[in-house]
């Protein structure tokens, strides 16, 4: 577990690097805002513990840049403003949590390690809606107990689905992130059509209810009620 602490007053940093060590976490200092940030551009950490009020760059510029980088490193803010604004002004910015300055060191530590566990989380492995199932690792489709063959684009085209399950899926979108062609064309149209009409014959036609269904002039989705 690695954890980086953006933290410019010497003695609280000093202080949070050998409490975490003891906790067998490697810690990296930063003492100012900017190579925190430089940190977290270069080396992975599973938690970062990050202070607000900070030199060159402060704590909630190098959140909201690194959420905006879409990147879920779970954050823990320490900031010396005990107003409600400022919290909620932090956990907006894409905080997961924060402790108000002073702090209790064990509080800290109990927190740190919530967020490292989460961080850890499984990374989503089954899919599935209804009787149908889709297992990332195996690479297995099983409908009803019937183990299904499909072609790897069918599969990924399903795997699509299934992670936007009860919501439409526009040709446009599997264009871009299946078939990964930003301009559409007719020909790609017809190779998305003729690829959900051979996914449904294996998925759906030997089956009484039907999962997947056309949104006409949109695209398509997948759900276990009919309609
Ligand atoms: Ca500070």
């Amino acid at each position: 577990m690695r954890v980086l602490v953006v933290e410019d007053e010497r003695k609280v940093a000093k202080a949070l690097r050998e409490g975490l060590e003891a906790e067998h976490y490697e810690v990296r200092v930063a003492s100012t805002g900017e190579d925190g940030f430089f940190l977290l551009n270069h080396e992975p950490f599973d938690v970062v513990v990050l202070d607000l009020m900070l030199p060159r760059r402060d704590g909630i510029e190098i959140l909201t840049t690194l959420r905006k980088q879409g990147r879920e490193t779970p954050v823990l803010i320490l900031t010396a403003k005990d107003t409600v604004e400022d919290r909620v002004h932090g956990l907006d910015s894409g905080a997961d949590d924060y402790l108000v300055k002073p702090f209790a060191f064990p509080e800290l530590l109990a927190r740190v390690r919530a967020l490292a566990r989460r961080g850890r989380a499984e990374p989503v492995t089954k899919l599935g809606v209804g009787d149908l199932a889709l297992d990332l690792m195996t690479r297995r489709v099983v409908r009803a107990g019937q183990t299904l063959e499909l072609t790897l684009k069918e599969f990924e085209v399903l795997e699509y689905l299934l992670r936007h399950a009860g919501r439409v899926v526009s040709r446009e979108m599997l264009a871009r992130d299946v078939w990964r062609v930003t301009a559409r064309a007719t020909p790609l149209d017809n190779v998305i059509d003729v690829t959900i009409a051979r996914l449904r014959r294996k998925i759906d036609d030997p089956f009484d209810t039907k999962l997947l269904h056309t949104v006409r002039g949109i695209g398509y989705i997948v759900r276990s009620e009919p309609g």
